[in-house]
């Protein structure tokens, strides 16, 4: 199935000159979203995977269903000040602004392997922060997926991503 169809170009969203890549208009068409969640299950299968670790908001949508299909366990990292309980904190640059993002303490441990889970690669921001985040816990191994990565955008940080398996469904 061809999914880039499926996913909204919005010029100028959310401040001027940022092309946003929308992909609501994915997940409401029930095929294109199943495809994606299969795709991503598919690429889970003999790497014993035990924990997804999503990135809020639009992370959560796939990696929670993921985590369903592949039989693991679900880990929010949310925005600064959301979880309730103990959190480890990171602070990370984005394509526009900084922000700060946090995963509760006790949410892995060092017999899990990780895939972390995000709807877009941009300038790999976000994705560093999660990494920076779970590699505290010690866990086994680290994979990365993503619904679309924005392969035209070349920094320093997806350089350092580039030494963990990562999976995308949908390049640019
Ligand atoms: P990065 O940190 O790699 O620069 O940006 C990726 C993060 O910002 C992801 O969490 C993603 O949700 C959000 N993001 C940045 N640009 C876009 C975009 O064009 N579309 C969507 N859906 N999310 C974006």
């Amino acid at each position: 199935m061809e999914l880039k169809k499926y996913v909204r170009t919005v010029e100028d969203y959310p401040i001027e000159g940022i092309s946003f890549k929308d992909i609501t208009t994915l997940l409401k068409e029930p095929t294109a979203f199943k495809d994606v969640v299969d795709q991503i299950s598919e690429y889970c299968q003999g790497k014993g995977i035990t924990k997804i670790v999503s990135l809020e908001s639009r992370g959560f949508i796939v990696g929670g269903a993921v985590a369903y299909c592949v039989n693991a366990g679900f880990v929010p990292i949310r925005k600064k000040g959301k979880l309730p309980s103990l959190v480890i904190n990171e602070s990370y640059e984005l394509e526009y602004g900084v922000d700060s993002i946090e995963m509760h303490v006790d949410a892995l441990t060092e017999d899990d392997v990780v895939l972390i889970h995000d709807d877009l690669l941009a300038t790999g921001g976000t994705a560093l922060a999660a990494l920076n985040l779970v590699k505290q816990m010690n866990v086994k191994k680290i994979y990365f997926s993503f619904i679309c990565d924005l392969t035209f955008i070349q920094t320093e940080k997806k350089i350092e991503l580039a030494n963990y398996e990562t999976h995308s469904v949908i390049q640019y």
